[in-house]
């Protein structure tokens, strides 16, 4: 049982405060949902953890099984077993998906340790089986003209392979058209399970008609100020936002 610990944190760009003491834990197996407006701070969070370096943690701490992850550069987060998908990945033209995985697996491997061709190929065969990937795919170059449904199957591909222990995945607003959410949705379903907690950030609340969360926080001016269970989702998707907002001013 693994656990993400999101303590007391706060993120700054620049000299703004963005993330505003936001705490939450993840276990292993759960799905949560951060959900909330634009411009929130969303993205901010995420990308924080990520290690990304135009975001600075001013306080608090984010633990991965109860050691910090801060002091880790990105890399190493993505070794202890965080895998983070974004928003806008990039393209890698002329690298194929079946080296760049290969790469990334082979980048995992203690020095002088070499990835095993055969055995490599299989696992990524079983597991393009799995979420039913044709196999062409994994010739074409890393996101090089994909269409926003062949970006998120990419990324659904480097997560099954990478098996982290806990997936962030920032899926907001722009570029989500519903083929591209099925994927996500039928991905996230598909990996889902006692291994694995997702923390997966969304605008959208139709996402979560498709990955039926077991947690919904609403973050709102970089706090968390609402959390349930799923049903808080269809009580946002019915009310809107402005619902918790008019809830906050009264409180
Ligand atoms: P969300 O993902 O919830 O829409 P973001 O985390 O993208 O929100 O943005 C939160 C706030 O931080 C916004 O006011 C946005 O303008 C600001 N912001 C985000 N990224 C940057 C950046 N790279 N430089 C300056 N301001 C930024
Ligand atoms: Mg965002």
């Amino acid at each position: 049982m693994s656990s993400l610990e999101i303590k007391n944190l706060h993120v700054s760009i620049g000299t703004k405060e963005i993330v505003k003491n936001l705490s939450l834990t993840i276990r292993s197996g759960e799905v949560h949902a951060i959900m909330g407006p634009n411009g929130t701070g969303k993205s901010t969070l995420a990308k924080a953890i990520a290690g990304h370096p135009d975001y600075t943690i001013t306080s608090g701490d984010v633990l991965l099984d109860g050691r910090s992850i801060l002091p880790q550069e990105a890399d190493e987060r993505a070794r202890a077993g965080l895998f983070l998908a974004f928003q806008y990945p990039s393209d890698i033209p002329g690298v194929s998906i079946a080296n760049f995985l290969r790469a990334a697996l082979q980048a995992r491997l203690a020095e002088g340790e070499e990835l095993d061709a055969t055995g490599y190929y299989k696992r990524l065969y079983a597991k393009m089986d799995m979420l039913k990937i044709d196999r062409k795919f994994t010739s074409r170059s890393v996101n090089d003209g994909f269409s926003g449904g062949e970006k998120k199957r990419c990324e659904i591909l480097q997560m099954a392979m990478l098996e982290p222990k806990f997936a962030l995945m920032d899926e907001t607003d722009s570029g989500l058209d519903i083929d591209a959410l099925r994927i996500v949705a039928d991905g996230v379903n598909t990996l889902r399970g006692p291994g694995l907690g997702v923390l997966l950030i969304t605008h959208y609340q139709r996402l979560l008609d498709y990955i039926v969360p077991d947690f919904v926080h609403v973050m709102w001016d970089g706090r968390i100020v609402k959390s349930g269970g799923k049903s808080l989702a269809l009580e946002l998707e019915a009310k809107g936002y402005d619902w918790v907002k008019k809830e906050l001013v009264l409180a």
